[in-house]
């Protein structure tokens, strides 16, 4: 037979060894089961003589008490061990870095045309827009391209209902702007524009850069240094061949194509130069007086340049890409080598 205090020994030994709540369980069963320990001091006191059963009873009730209170503690116990794993275990570092989290980019010729924009901003050319949906004077009359003008057949033109119609060219802007601004003028127009064509080097839609500048003291020469510099730092060259070639716009007198020696050979001759080493990369002139006739600036008193260029173009032989078509389809396998 166990003494009480041995009972009371064994079961704190029992709980303090056990470290789950189902091995806590069994514990107690031993003290406190139907046949436990503690039940069988109970069942026992109806053998004690009727004198001895009153204070055997209370010392078997206090150690059972006592049994309860170390249960109870070591539940706890074995509780807030478990949580305290639990937490550990589960808890989230929501600063780690997401996993399969592919990286954006900008299209190559949203990335052209802030190339350019950068370029021209840091010789201190600021960024003018317009609308892409003009009216017949703002992209030819005003351009010194009356209605008769045989200009207009080169321009694939989209018409649009009241007579409107798609800009065919930047140079509109050039317009807006010598309307609301007098010189000196130094901007460019980055943008959309809109020929009815299309094949493997048209594409209905493509972006073009209009540029102008206009002041007093404005010549051929700002223009060509301004050109062959812009063109020398767009392709990252230390040296750049340029060259102009006599050429007509209706709004510009004299007016120039301006070529650059191919940047894919170096001027050795390869199938994107035709093999004559040159890249015709923009048209320019200096500004025709009857635009400046237009728009009420003072032809005798400034003069100026205008030019423009097609970003694609410029898109596709920094980066080597050989169909304008892949600029417009958006096949993410193409786009992402730019990212
Ligand atoms: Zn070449």
């Amino acid at each position: 037979m166990h003494t009480l205090d041995e009972i009371l020994g064994e079961a704190q030994a029992a709980f303090a060894a056990v470290d789950s709540l189902p091995a806590l369980d069994q514990a107690k069963a031993r003290f406190l089961g139907k046949n436990g320990l503690i039940t069988e001091q109970m069942k026992g006191l109806g053998a004690l003589p009727p004198e001895e059963r009153k204070a055997a009873g209370a010392r078997i009730n206090q150690v059972k008490d006592q049994v309860e209170a170390l249960l109870k503690a070591r539940r706890e116990a074995i509780q807030a061990a478990q949580l305290a794993r639990q937490l550990k275990e589960e808890s989230l570092d929501v600063t780690l870095p997401g996993r399969g989290e592919a990286m954006g980019g900008l299209h190559p010729v949203s990335r052209t045309l802030a190339r350019i924009e950068q370029l021209f901003a840091s010789i201190g050319f600021a960024v003018a827009d317009g609308p892409e949906v003009e009216t017949d004077f703002y992209n030819f009359t005003a351009l010194n391209i009356p209605e008769d003008h045989p200009a207009r057949a080169m321009h694939d033109t989209f018409y649009v209902e009241g007579g409107r119609l798609l800009r065919t060219h930047t140079s509109p802007v050039q317009v807006h702007y010598m309307q609301q601004h007098q010189p000196p003028l130094r901007i460019i127009a980055p943008g959309r524009v809109y020929r009815c064509d299309s094949d493997v080097t048209h594409t209905p839609m493509f972006h073009q850069v209009e540029g102008l500048w206009v002041d007093e003291q404005v010549t051929f020469a700002e223009l060509k240094g301004v050109l062959a510099d812009f063109m020398q730092r767009f392709f990252e060259r230390d040296t750049m061949p340029v060259r102009f070639r006599p050429s007509f716009f209706p709004f510009t007198e004299p007016s120039a194509e301006m070529d650059i020696g191919c940047v894919i050979c170096d001027g050795k001759g390869c199938r994107v130069c035709s093999h004559t080493g040159w890249l015709e990369v923009l048209g320019c002139g200096m500004v025709h007086p009857n635009v400046f006739g237009h728009v009420g600036i003072d032809a005798e008193r400034y003069q100026g340049f205008a030019f423009g260029l097609g970003v694609e173009r410029l898109a596709m032989l920094r980066y080597g890409v050989d169909d304008l078509r892949l600029f417009f389809e958006n096949d993410v396998r193409f786009l992402k080598q730019f990212a």
